[in-house]
């Protein structure tokens, strides 16, 4: 339960009640109680005595329709409410007929009395939206097995507590194979169904305090705390073979397969999650190079270490100094007219001989090294001039979407590098969109929303990117000044056919329907996919089918024309990646 005066003065959600009969309160939210500040109820609506059940409410004393823990809390708001000039706001929960019922309440003064008006929306819909929305992003859907975002997580759990007890701990890399044998010839139904055979039986095998994830096509992860000695990992690689020797009997199939399997220990091998993964991985490798059906625990003598790709680090600082790094922009348009509303930047590399380095190869190296800091703050300041240029073509207004890297956002000048682009290019904070992630809100929330505070200070949009993927939150979203949510492509790209991928973005947009947030879908490849996510209410789109990321003399090429980008001429479409 939080409490918290509103964070957005002006909204009208966020107005004190009006002074009014208590005719008005069976209209208002779905409970709506006139009291005192010690708690005491006057009057309760209509609507919240059916809520409540048989006890008569008048006489009785709000908080002791609160769940013990969430009493002193909503004791406090009352108090605070008796005080404040804006309504108070606080989550609790409130026993309704024998269930525990979520409710917000809006707690303010009725004006003109010493008297408190309570205003309570049932938040059941929402918080269970907020629960199937955080399942979906760290589930895997057709296993429903944790998936790797949720594994990175238990393992740095296992590696804190393994760190106080000293003990240590193994994790296993576990490959079906021969499984796309299965998938090629009897069909991805049948595959699916040994997917799920597969992943149940491994599960079997394990205790429940061990994690077993799937993290690819065919190829689960097991997190076992305890287990590090050879002879435990003998015994335990020993099991998770066997459950997959035994054939497969699908729709009247039978189907053999087998598994290899691959071994690293902490903190022998490494301490951190990334390597202990990547080091089993490549001993699961060794397992299948020398005769699959076995387990090989990782050694460095065989595999050698896995290394950084530090050729390319060496030809970014070079780059950097070369001038390689280019911007693209990719157009967002209003789903309902196709018309372009702004455009995201998009970094690119174009090496002299690698050609063009694509930013999921080269942004990772910059986060690690830092140069992402130097890379960011010029995207940042270009793109603002560029949007510039761009306006004064398409005589409108437009808008430009920047992506800022988690160190980037955390690195102290931050703020110094955006004062200075928009300084530089002349161009108002409103017409910038900073689009950050999930992830880089919850490493540290504190810092975030000081950080957000001064953004929204300077009029600059916060988009969430990738939304969907990280852990969604209703509660982050209400606590930081957030504007945009783009939908991301995983969500879209199996639509309309796919229901579960329905139900997501239909939840995401109710969701920011309710919370006033505007929402881009992103990779929206096919016309089907534009009309499904127009019909459901999504005003913005972004992807392959309205057009391609592009170097802005293209960009400025369809604005002139105000061309959809896909009507453009050969020679300009040629620039598009
Ligand atoms: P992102 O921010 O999610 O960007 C969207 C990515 O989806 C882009 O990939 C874009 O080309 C791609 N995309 C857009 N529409 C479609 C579609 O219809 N189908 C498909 N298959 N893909 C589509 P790109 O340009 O390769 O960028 C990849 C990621 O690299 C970005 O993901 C972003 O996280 C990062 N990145 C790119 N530029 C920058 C930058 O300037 N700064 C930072 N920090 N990260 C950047
Ligand atoms: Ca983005
Ligand atoms: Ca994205």
């Amino acid at each position: 339960m939080r409490a918290s005066s509103p964070a957005v003065p002006n909204d009208p959600r966020h107005a004190a009640p009006a002074a009014s009969p208590d005719g008005y309160m069976e209209a208002v939210g779905d409970v709506a109680f006139r009291l005192d500040p010690s708690g005491l109820i006057h009057h309760a609506s209509q609507r919240a005595q059916r809520t409540f059940g048989a006890q008569t409410l008048a006489g009785a004393v709000l908080t002791t329709l609160a769940v013990d823990v969430d009493q002193a809390a909503l004791r406090n708001a009352l108090v605070d409410a008796g005080t404040a000039s804006d309504p108070i706001l606080v989550e609790v929960r409130l026993r309704c007929a024998g269930k525990d019922v979520w409710f917000e309440l809006r707690i303010g003064l009725l004006a003109g009395s010493h008297e408190l008006l309570a205003v309570g929306r049932d938040m059941s819909a929402q918080r269970a939206t907020e629960q199937r929305l955080r399942h979906m992003a760290t589930h895997d859907a057709l296993t429903e097995l944790p998936n790797r975002l949720l594994l990175s997580d238990r393992i740095r759990m296992v590696i804190a507590s393994a760190r106080r007890s000293g003990q240590g701990f193994c994790v296993a890399t576990i490959g079906l194979d021969g499984f796309k044998k299965v998938n090629d010839g009897l069909g991805h139904p049948v595959g699916d169904a040994v997917l799920r055979q597969a992943a149940s039986r491994l599960r079997k095998t394990l205790r429940d305090s061990d994690t077993l994830a799937r993290v690819g096509g065919d190829e689960f992860v097991a997190v076992l705390p305890g287990t590090f000695t050879p002879d435990q990992i003998k015994l335990v690689s020993g099991r998770l073979l066997a459950a997959l020797q035994s054939p497969f009997e699908v729709d009247g199939h039978t189907v053999y397969l087998g598994a290899s399997v691959g071994v690293s220990i902490y903190p022998d091998h490494a301490e951190d999650e990334i390597r202990l993964i990547a080091l089993a991985d490549a001993a699961m490798g060794r397992a299948k190079e020398t005769g699959k059906g076995r387990a090989v625990v990782y050694s460095v003598r065989e595999n050698g270490m896995p290394q950084h790709d530090i050729s390319l680090e060496a030809a970014m600082f070079q780059a950097v100094r070369e001038g390689e790094f280019l911007l693209y922009y990719q157009p967002i348009v209003s789903s309902r007219t196709r018309q372009i509303e702004g455009f995201e930047t998009l970094m690119r590399w174009k090496h002299p001989t690698l050609g063009m380095v694509p930013p999921v190869r080269f942004i990772p190296i910059a986060e690690t090294n830092g140069l992402i800091n130097l890379l960011g703050a010029w995207a940042l300041k270009a793109a603002l001039v560029q949007l510039r240029q761009f306006e004064e073509v398409a005589k409108r207004d437009l808008y430009i979407s920047v992506n800022i890297s988690p160190r980037q956002f955390r690195n102290d000048r931050f703020l110094n590098v955006l004062d200075d682009a928009l300084d530089f290019s002349g161009a108002p904070g409103d017409k910038l969109v900073l689009e950050i992630t999930e992830g880089t809100l919850m490493v540290d929330p504190v810092h975030a929303e000081a950080i957000l505070t001064k953004m929204a200070e300077r009029n600059a949009r916060i988009a969430i990117d990738d939304f969907g993927t990280g852990y969604s939150s209703l509660a982050y979203l209400k606590r930081f000044p957030i504007s945009v949510l783009k939908i991301d492509r995983a969500f879209i790209k199996d639509l309309p056919a796919s229901t579960k991928d329905a139900a997501i973005c239909n939840a995401v947009l109710d969701l920011a329907k309710h919370l006033d947030l505007s929402v881009v879908a992103e990779g929206v490849e096919t016309e089907e996919q534009l009309t499904y996510v127009e019909s459901r209410g999504c005003d913005y789109v972004q992807g392959y089918l309205t057009g391609k990321p592009m170097p802005a003399h293209v960009a400025m090429a369809a604005l002139k024309e105000n061309l959809y980008t896909e009507l453009l001429p050969d020679e300009l479409r040629a620039g598009l990646t």
